[in-house]
């Protein structure tokens, strides 16, 4: 009895998210033009939570509903052997990196600077994010969701 009504609230839960994503549109070239978002939390395994009873439409919304994904990275970014700064505050921890629907990878600081990430791909970016566990209809929910 509990488990059905569980079951059949995470399911409405899971249909309006996937309407809300279906309604908005996901033209969104760049990280700070608003638009909806999926947000990947950190490869944590304890934190993935995949219902085992949705159809398959509700797990794996394509990629191209959204404007792009994004994640927090707190530690410094070491790329080709060197750690990423911000150009314009210094800052090297405590990222948000987006991986947008063009396949480019942005990241952004603490203090908010968006920088174009060349030397990372969204290869990179799939292995080392983990399921997506939340949908953001606009760029400022999904960064108050992540802290920033
Ligand atoms: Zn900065």
């Amino acid at each position: 009895m509990f488990r059905r009504a569980r079951a059949d609230r995470e399911f409405r839960e899971a249909q309006r998210a996937g309407q809300a994503m279906l309604a908005t549109p996901t033209e969104w070239p760049l990280p700070e033009t608003p638009g909806p978002l999926a947000e990947a939390a950190p490869a944590a395994p304890e934190t993935a939570v995949v219902p085992d009873f949705l159809p398959p439409d509700f797990r794996a919304p394509s990629r191209q509903d959204f404007s792009g994904f994004m994640m927090r990275w707190d530690s410094p970014l070491v790329i080709d052997g060197e750690v990423r700064e911000c150009p314009e505050c210094g800052a090297y921890r405590n990222w948000i990196v987006f991986n947008m629907r063009d396949d480019t990878i942005w990241l952004r600081c603490r203090a908010g600077h968006e920088t174009k990430e060349t030397g990372l791909d969204t290869a990179w970016y799939n292995r080392n994010s983990g399921p997506v566990d939340h949908f953001h209809p606009t760029l400022e929910d999904g960064l108050r969701h992540l802290g920033h």
